[in-house]
């Protein structure tokens, strides 16, 4: 399986702090957890050629992951439209946290995606409310997260297919933490935790979580329908 670590990599540069949690950045302390024996990690980055993202790279990937925040704009409406087609034939994505504003998920919603927001050390607990789904497999009730960001509801996304995660924060928000969609023949995972400040991705049950979620969204098949106008298959008697 090959999976794509997509990273805005912009944080890291311009913030100490963040600097010091992700040295490698978030797609390195990313990849590093879901490297295995049979799955290939690779990284790109939004400053890199074409972000990093072409055709042929996207043809070779069954998951791609996602974190972007401060510069959703930057992205090419080209390279989204590339990315919207391969979801739609079948490859999985994965959408981390700020990503919710990010220009693909919102294509593929239709919606704002706009939530609320804080950041003030709130703690998380993220409940599994759905505990038979694959995503939460090996995950106990709940994953505590002892400084997150804040995210709370409204969030404006479709209702969806199904709800793997709700989040509660010592301020006293809810949100709609972990979210599956099918788009097409993609399917879709929208996790919630993950803000640049916090070592967040170095907790293993969130790491346990995105490890889930890619074999979770990885396309089942690449055989395609064949849509448009169908000769019989078998012989139509001519009417009267
Ligand atoms: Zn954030």
């Amino acid at each position: 399986m090959n999976v794509l670590v997509w990273n805005e990599y912009r944080h890291e540069k311009q913030n100490e702090t963040v600097a010091k949690i992700y040295p490698e950045g978030i797609h390195g302390a990313i990849q590093s957890f879901l490297q295995t024996d049979d799955i290939e990690v690779s990284t790109a980055t939004l400053d890199e050629p074409n972000h990093g993202i072409t055709d042929e790279r996207l043809k070779e990937t069954d998951v791609l992951v996602w974190w972007g925040h401060q510069a959703h704009d930057e992205v090419s409406d080209d390279i989204v439209e590339k990315i919207h087609q391969h979801v739609l034939q079948g490859m999985g994505l994965i959408i981390l946290h700020s990503g919710h504003f990010s220009k693909i998920f919102k294509k593929l919603m239709g919606t704002t995606c706009d939530l609320k927001w804080r950041e003030a050390d709130d703690k998380e607990r993220m409940w599994v409310v759905d505990p038979s789904h694959p995503i939460a497999e090996g995950i106990g009730q709940y994953i505590e997260i002892e400084k997150e960001e804040m995210y709370g509801e409204h969030f404006d996304i479709p209702a969806p297919d199904e709800l793997v995660f709700v989040s509660w924060f010592e301020g006293g928000e809810v949100f709609r933490s972990g979210c599956t969609y099918q788009r097409g023949h993609g399917r879709i995972f929208y996790f919630r935790p993950g803000h640049e400040t916090y070592p967040t991705y170095y907790h293993e049950d969130v790491q346990r979580v995105i490890q889930n979620a890619v074999r979770w969204v990885s396309p089942v098949d690449r055989t395609y329908s064949t849509y448009g106008n169908a000769k019989p298959l078998e012989k139509i008697e001519p009417k009267e």
